[in-house]
C-alpha cells in the first residue's frame, strides 16, 4: 500500500516551475484571498485572523501541491496563529512530537503592520523578491513556512539554512534567498526615531519627565534614569530601569 506521504514526496521531488509559472499560480492565489477573506479585502489589508492562514496554505496547497499536503497530514493537526511577540522572525513553523503530533505555524504581526506604512524607509525584500504591499510580504512568509511544514512532514526535520530547503523554496516558489528584510522594531527605532543603545532620551512617567540613556531596543526601550532608589551599575552609578513605549522617547543627544 502507497504511504500517505509518498504522491507528496514525488512530487515535491519532480517540482520545476519557472519564476513566470510561479507568478501565473500566485496571482491566482492572490486574487482568491482578496476574494474570499473576510479581512484581506485589499492588499494593503490592517487587519488578519487565523483563519485568513488557514485559507493561504488551503490555496498553496491547492495551486502547487494538488492537495498532496493535506494528505499526507491526514488527522495530524495543523493550526495558525499570529503573534505580536515575534519581533525578528516574520514566521515560525512549530513541529510538536508530544503529547501527541501536531503543526503550528505563526506570522508576526508586529513586523506585517509595522512595514508597508508611510514611515517606510526602504524597499522590503523577503525570500529574495521585492514585495509591492503587505498580502506580497504575507504570501512570501507563508511560502516559507509551508517549505518548513513540507520537510517537517516529510523527513521530520527542517532547516532554512539548509540546501534541501534551498533547492524546495527555489524550485517551487522561484525563492532565491530564505530571508526576509522586513523592517523589524530595533531597526525601526533607530532608522525613524534615532533610537539605540547609548542614545540619550527624554520621556514623560506619571506626569514627570525624565532623562536617560538607551539600553537595550526591542518592542521597547530600556532606559537607565540616574536616581539613589536605583540599582547599582559598573559605573560606580545608580540608575532606576524603565520600559518604554518607542513611540513615547524623545532623543536629547547621540553618544
Ligand atoms: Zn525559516
Amino acid at each position: 500500500m502507497e504511504h500517505s506521504c509518498d504522491s507528496l514526496l514525488r512530487q515535491v521531488q519532480s517540482l520545476e516551475l519557472t519564476a513566470a509559472e510561479v507568478g501565473t499560480r500566485i496571482e491566482r492565489i492572490r486574487a482568491a484571498v482578496l476574494s474570499e477573506s473576510v479581512n484581506i479585502n485589499s492588499p494593503a489589508f490592517t487587519s488578519i485572523s487565523p483563519a485568513d492562514l488557514h485559507l493561504i496554505y488551503t490555496l498553496y496547497d491547492r495551486y502547487f501541491f494538488s492537495d498532496r499536503i493535506a494528505v499526507a497530514l491526514g488527522n495530524t493537526p495543523l493550526n495558525f496563529e499570529l503573534s505580536g511577540r515575534l519581533t525578528r522572525s516574520a514566521g515560525k513553523t512549530a513541529y510538536y512530537r508530544h503529547p501527541e503530533k501536531r503543526f503550528l505555524i505563526g506570522v508576526s504581526t508586529t513586523l506585517l503592520f509595522g512595514c508597508f506604512t508611510e514611515a517606510d524607509h526602504r524597499s522590503i525584500v523577503c525570500s529574495g523578491i521585492v514585495c509591492r504591499d503587505r498580502l506580497d510580504a504575507l504570501l512570501r512568509v507563508m511560502e516559507h513556512e509551508l517549505v518548513h511544514l513540507i520537510e517537517f512532514v516529510l523527513w521530520d526535520k527542517s532547516s532554512c539554512a539548509r540546501s534541501r530547503f534551498h533547492s524546495i523554496s527555489l524550485r517551487a516558489f522561484a525563492h532565491t534567498e530564505n530571508v526576509h528584510s522586513m523592517i523589524t522594531p530595533v531597526e525601526k527605532a533607530r532608522q525613524q526615531l534615532g533610537i539605540a543603545p547609548g542614545v540619550q532620551v527624554s520621556f514623560t512617567m506619571e506626569g514627570r519627565v525624565l532623562n536617560g540613556v538607551v539600553n537595550r531596543v526591542t518592542k521597547r526601550a530600556t532606559v537607565l534614569v540616574e536616581g539613589s532608589e536605583g540599582r547599582l551599575y559598573s559605573d560606580g552609578k545608580k540608575y532606576m530601569k524603565y520600559y518604554v513605549p518607542l513611540a513615547m522617547l524623545s532623543v536629547v543627544a547621540k553618544p
